[in-house]
């Protein structure tokens, strides 16, 4: 099994059509060692032969930390922050979190660091100047919120989480629900517009349309210190192919975590341990 995007269309009751577009678990034959572009994967994953013209994105969750549970379980290793305030220093400030964390939750996990973040899948920036951006403000959410936390109210293990700009469904304690949980979010965006829906690890995730990790990445690379430097993306999730995508579009590359789907990512690492191992080498090889 590997993950790849699929559109659904619908159409509203004026009889104008909307896509959402969401990554979703399906059957493929494609070869998981090989890149989209059909590029055989190195193993071990190589740091980049410049790293000093590195800006340096992260994704959180599955990337720097092991997923856990619930999300707000998670711990960052006091060895995990060191090191990301080095290299945010080696890389002279270009280093940001990409994730579908808020950026107060972010910031709490990474207390003391005041990295720059695009949060909410991109729903949500701080610049490295320190600037605060947030988009899709405008989609009232109240009426879906209210639907949703009556269906998980009577099934046990599913998790609601309200990030304000968008709404997280959990079903990683109770995996058995998944097409029941994807069936009736599918029933209750029939006829809505302006929403998209993500299916993330154990998760799907209603945001309004228009911003993702993607977009999050491309606003950096507008901006100093980003801007002229090679964008490199560690994300884990099919979320997070919006940045692999757009990284590769702006001349820089990718790297999957995990070895089980497909990726627009150039090279692949196994697991944290390995991102971790990957960013120890990144640190070294900047000191020379
Ligand atoms: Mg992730």
């Amino acid at each position: 099994m590997t993950f790849c995007r699929e559109i659904h269309r619908n159409v509203n009751p004026n009889g104008k059509s909307r896509c959402l577009m969401m990554p979703i678990q399906c059957q493929s034959k494609t070869d998981v060692s090989r890149g989209n572009d059909g590029r055989q994967f190195e193993q071990p994953a190589p740091v980049p032969d410049n790293p000093k013209n590195l800006a340096l994105f992260l994704d959180i969750d599955g990337t720097l930390l092991e997923i856990v549970e619930r999300p707000e379980l998670v711990t960052v290793p006091p060895a995990l922050l060191q090191s990301l305030e080095r290299l945010a220093g080696q890389l002279g400030g270009a280093l940001a979190l990409v994730t579908g964390r808020t950026l107060a939750n972010a910031d709490s996990l990474f207390s003391g660091l005041s990295l720059p973040v695009g949060a909410v899948h991109g729903m949500e920036r701080r610049s490295y100047q320190g600037a605060i951006e947030s988009a899709g403000l405008a989609y009232d959410l109240t009426a879906l919120r209210d639907v949703l936390a009556g269906f998980v109210s009577d099934r046990p293990g599913l998790l609601l989480e309200d990030k304000g700009r968008t709404i997280a469904l959990h079903y990683r304690a109770a995996p058995a629900l998944e097409s029941e949980v994807h069936a009736f979010i599918l029933e209750q965006l029939f006829g809505r517009t302006g929403l998209a829906l993500l299916h993330g690890k154990m998760v799907f995730e209603i945001k309004p349309e228009g911003a993702d990790k993607g977009a999050a990445i491309r606003a950096f690379m507008e901006e100093a210190p980003f801007s002229g430097r090679v964008p490199v993306f560690l994300g884990d999730d099919t979320t997070d192919e919006y940045g692999f995508t757009a990284v590769r579009a702006l001349g820089g590359y990718g790297y999957c975590v995990g070895l089980e789907r497909e990726s627009d990512a150039r090279y692949r690492l196994a697991d944290v341990a390995a991102v971790h191992e990957w960013l120890a080498r990144l640190a070294k090889k900047l000191e020379r």
